[in-house]
């Protein structure tokens, strides 16, 4: 089947199931170029230093400098990759809890800990403010804590150096509320609805959107909703930050 306004000759024969290709599945296909793209920038950086631990003139600081390096890529790869599986097991109904009784304030604080250096080379404002009581909820200490990093993570990415960031957890009623506040670039009201799907990316003219996959919301949404609870995003629009609010049923 041709399409309108391209001559046979200039095209190369596309693949069968090229004029098959819904929203949905160009939405994938630009997805895989984001996974390419995303996968040759830490490759590059690793070919290039395992060069030089080769080579044997290399002196020992920029010999540690290329092992620094390399094993920061190589973890955002296996990030990477994880969130990938992640995504298909939750397609697949392959993901299986390990729920045990949490205080929510522990898994909040872990993952502020894990975003404390983003944090601070952003040089963010980072209030935090959790109850004196713990907060009991009955979760998987490892999904729940990458729901905090992925919310935390993007707070701190969309959010310029200097900008304010808020982590608040409180109970209301037989829930338990963590709210994630950044004065960053906020969020078009248009957008907002689609913003958990997967393979959203808010805005591409943003070169920080443009570096990401679109798959951390999509992922805490789904992880949030495994354990019961409800995660929502508002905005008041575009430069005036988001905020992003996870709600979990208490276990008392
Ligand atoms: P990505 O890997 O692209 O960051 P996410 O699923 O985590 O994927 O986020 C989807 C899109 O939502 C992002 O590309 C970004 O445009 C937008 N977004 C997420 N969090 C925020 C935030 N705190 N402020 C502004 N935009 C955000």
């Amino acid at each position: 089947m041709l399409r309108t306004g391209i001559t046979p000759d200039k095209l190369c024969p596309p693949p069968l199931w090229v004029d098959e290709l819904g929203t949905t599945d160009r939405r994938k296909d630009e997805f895989l170029a984001t996974v390419c793209h995303e996968l040759r920038g830490p490759l590059a950086a690793i070919q290039n230093a395992f060069r030089l631990l080769s080579s044997e003139n290399a002196e020992t600081a920029a010999r540690q400098r290329a092992q620094v390096l390399m094993e920061r890529q190589i973890r955002q790869m296996t990030q990477l990759v994880e969130d990938l599986e992640d995504v298909s097991r939750i397609r697949y109904g392959g993901l299986h809890l390990r729920r045990e009784r949490l205080d929510l304030r522990v898994v909040v604080g872990n993952a502020v800990e894990t975003l404390e250096s983003d944090i601070k080379r952003r040089d963010h404002q980072l209030t935090t403010e959790l109850p004196d009581a713990p907060l009991w909820v009955h979760a998987d200490p490892l999904r729940l804590e990458q729901v905090f990093v992925n919310l935390l993570s993007n707070a701190s990415k969309y959010t310029d150096t200097g900008g304010e960031l808020t982590v608040r957890a409180h109970r209301r009623d037989a829930m338990a509320v963590v709210r994630i506040r950044d004065s960053g670039i906020g969020i078009a009201p248009e957008t907002l609805p689609h913003i958990f799907d997967l393979f959203n990316q808010a805005d591409t003219r943003d070169p920080r959107s443009r570096s990401g996959l679109g798959i951390g919301l999509a992922l805490v949404r789904n992880f949030v909703a495994l354990h019961g609870g409800s995660v929502s995003a508002t905005s008041e629009g575009i430069g005036k930050g988001s905020e992003f609010v996870v709600q979990l049923p208490r276990e008392d």
